[in-house]
């Protein structure tokens, strides 16, 4: 058995930081992101969208948060008690990431994928003491596209994954005998879906009581 984690928005949540980068940047009315009329990562990309230039500007502030502002971003509530719990079993985990190594629309130098290992190492993931998440920098993956991602989970030989992308359980290639556990508040529109057979959850509360309930109860 062998568990495949996602990295950005399924590990490291955004929604402040985005929140934070908008105020900050002047894009949005303060008062907007004050009362919470603004909230959340999609709320932020939606409303820079719609500024002149607003694709540009979505493009730095996407830059900025996964590159050098990235440890403002949340550890999501629940993942450090699921990979203490998962090293505690001997339960093997792998994370695998869709992400390049520069943004587009970033400073061309900053290496996204460092700044991920930097945000794990920021929350013990690579701790070994009995405090740390005991994971080894060996089990994080980074893939350039999708399609790359979807192989390397095939070839880690998962078999399970959790994501928050429907789309990535949808991939022609996504391998059909892993298990496929979505991490979304929100049911996930039939076209992000497809066919794919997912099993929800609305956060890793549930995820946790699944895998340890009843895919590996643990004594
Ligand atoms: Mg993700």
């Amino acid at each position: 058995m062998r568990i495949g984690v996602d990295f950005d928005n399924t590990i490291a949540g955004y929604d402040r930081l985005f929140e934070a980068l908008a105020s900050e940047s002047g894009l949005l009315a303060p008062c907007a992101l004050a009362t919470g009329a603004i909230r959340g990562k999609t709320a932020v990309r939606d409303a820079v969208r719609l500024l002149p230039d607003g694709e540009n500007h979505w493009q730095r502030l996407q830059a900025l948060a996964y590159g050098p502002r990235i440890s403002g971003a949340e550890l999501l509530p629940g993942v450090a008690a699921f990979f203490r719990r998962c090293r505690d079993a001997d339960l093997p985990v792998v994370v695998v990431s869709h992400k390049t190594q520069f943004a587009r629309g970033g400073d061309g130098v900053t290496d996204l994928r460092r700044c991920a290992l930097a945000f794990l190492r920021q929350h013990k993931f690579f701790d070994m003491s009995k405090a740390g998440l005991g994971l080894a920098e060996e089990q994080v993956f980074f893939e350039p596209t999708r399609r790359e991602k979807v192989a390397r989970i095939r070839e880690l030989g998962c078999t399970h994954f959790i994501d928050d992308l429907p789309e990535v359980f949808a991939h022609e290639d996504f391998p059909p005998d892993v298990e496929r556990l979505l991490l979304a508040p929100l049911p996930p529109t039939l076209e992000a879906t497809g066919d794919a057979l997912v099993r929800r959850f609305v956060d890793w509360r549930g995820i946790m009581g699944y895998v340890f309930g009843h895919v590996f109860p643990h004594p």
